[in-house]
């Protein structure tokens, strides 16, 4: 059976454990969602946005108490979760105000189709899976779920087993803001159930984010059964600084691009890469600003870096940073295990990293930086682009040639410049490589999961499609 259950990472403790669904109530799930659909699909989209900005009122009015589950459920700070919440909402207002125009009719080129009219029609496609991981527990959500039902779609979420509060009750906001029964529907099961759902005919895509692991077996099922995935993964981001760069500003905010969400963000920068020029500067702020965070309570105003997630997490942070010292590399801080209740992981800096080590080609899902010094551009590129992963990149640099460059040769589904990766409802979201495919936000998120239908208008029946090559 699996174990959904909240425990809080703080404690250890487990407060609160649910039962998965039975096959019975899956099928119930499942049947409720599609005839939402059947129903969403009706309405219009000015009548969603209603709807989706009453969620983000409810959002921003119970912005504390859902911020205190969240803590409770996977140890972000309160503040980084009341945060989290706002931010929900900011983008739940902005696909109900933007929704309008992303699926509005595209015109095309009638004449060069010999056409009377010819345009594009942005529709729903039904059912959606979102597989969801615990580490931004609503924001990745409803990254998925605003843009989805704006366009029609309903949503069937099964999020990580940890997060259950933080599932029901987005489910709940959804309902009492007034989308139809079944319009988004949680699920409470495991990751064994997702071959059960993605197979079922009633269900049209899935869009999951998690790891690579999860990314292989639901793309392969999703193949199986010809249905589109959006595939958010891991990364290893890179964070270079070049020697113009303006090196304070770059280790205060590596710092923060390190250690957000105690480690625990695909986007989070994992590789910094660091001229030889500016090397043992950067090195030695970095080093002592990470050293400065305080890690606690994260229910604590004072707290800085809260616990790792789970214990399981914990281990598998601290086998990284042990395998890269018992081979050789070089603690510039942290790397300690503490004892006591809790799986907390102190802001850990190691350098003289080699290709073998883990830490080299590895995600490290906690707050460990690996700093790799280089001597040239060619060199920063090579190793910032000498991974699996494709997820983020940031650059360091006040030289505009350099800046771009690094535009163009860092590859990566996004490039931010003097600033760290972050995800905003206006630009795409998404990797390359192994980071995944496909992207959330922005109208690009939207379309992801809308049929974009193709209309052809001829004068009449005797003249359509003369001359033309009908599919
Ligand atoms: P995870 O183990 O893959 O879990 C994510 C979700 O997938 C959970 O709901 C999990 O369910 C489910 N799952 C796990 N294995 C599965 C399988 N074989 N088939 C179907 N579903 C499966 O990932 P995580 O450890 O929670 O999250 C951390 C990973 O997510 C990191 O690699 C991180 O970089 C990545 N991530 C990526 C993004 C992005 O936008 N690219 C954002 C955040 C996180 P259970 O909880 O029931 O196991």
């Amino acid at each position: 059976m699996p174990h959904i259950a909240t425990t809080n990472p703080a404690t250890g403790q487990v407060l609160k454990t649910y039962e998965a669904m039975s096959t019975e109530q899956l099928d119930g799930a499942i049947e409720r969602t599609d005839l939402a659909y059947q129903q969403l699909r009706t309405t219009t989209v000015d009548q969603r946005a209603r709807w989706m900005t009453v969620a983000a009122d409810l959002l921003d009015a119970e912005r504390d108490e859902i911020a205190r589950i969240m803590t409770t459920e996977m140890g972000k700070t309160y503040a980084s979760a009341q945060a989290e919440v706002t931010k929900c909402a900011t983008s739940a207002r902005f696909y109900a105000d933007r929704a309008p125009g992303f699926l509005a009719d595209e015109p095309a080129d009638a004449d060069a189709v010999k056409a009377t009219r010819a345009f594009i029609r942005y529709q729903p496609i039904g059912v959606v899976l979102a597989v969801m991981p615990w580490n931004f527990p609503l924001w990745q959500v409803m990254r998925f779920a605003a843009p989805a039902l704006m366009a029609g779609n309903t949503g069937l979420l099964k999020h990580a087993s940890n997060v259950p509060q933080t599932a029901l009750l987005l489910e709940d906001v959804f309902r009492r803001a007034g989308f139809p029964e079944g319009a988004f529907t949680t699920v409470l099961v495991g990751s064994d159930a997702v071959e059960t759902i993605l197979a079922d005919p009633r269900v049209r895509a899935a869009t999951l984010t998690g790891s690579e692991s999860a990314g292989r077996s639901i793309a392969q099922i999703a193949g199986r059964e010809l249905k589109k995935t959006v595939l958010e993964l891991g990364g290893s981001d890179p964070f270079v600084v070049m020697p113009s760069a303006d090196v304070d500003r770059a280790a205060e905010v590596a710092t923060t691009a390190r250690c957000q969400n105690n480690g625990q963000s695909c986007i989070a920068a994992k590789r910094f890469i660091v001229h030889t020029d500016v090397f043992d500067a950067f090195a030695e702020r970095f080093a002592a600003n990470m050293a400065a965070l305080r890690v606690g309570d994260p229910m604590d105003p004072d707290t800085d870096v809260g616990p790792l997630a789970s214990e399981r997490g914990r281990d598998e942070v601290h086998a990284q940073v042990r395998d890269a010292v018992d081979n050789g590399a070089t603690v510039l801080c942290g790397g300690e295990l503490p004892t006591g209740d809790g799986w907390f992981y102190p802001p850990t800096v190691v350098t003289d990293l080699t290709p073998t080590m883990r830490m080299w080609s590895e995600e490290v899902f906690g707050p460990v930086a690996g700093l790799f010094r280089v001597s040239s551009y060619e060199e920063a590129i090579e190793v910032a682009n000498g991974t699996s992963f494709g997820l983020g990149s940031n650059a360091w640099t006040r030289d505009p040639a350099e800046q771009e460059r690094f535009a163009t040769d860092l590859d990566a589904g996004n490039v931010f410049i003097n600033g760290m990766t972050t995800s905003y409802p206006e630009l795409p979201f998404g990797g390359v490589k192994n980071s995944g495919y496909g992207r959330e936000l922005s109208a690009l998120g939207m379309r992801e999961f809308c049929n974009t239908k193709t209309v052809w208008v001829g004068e009449g029946a005797a003249s359509a499609g003369a001359g033309a090559h009908a599919e």
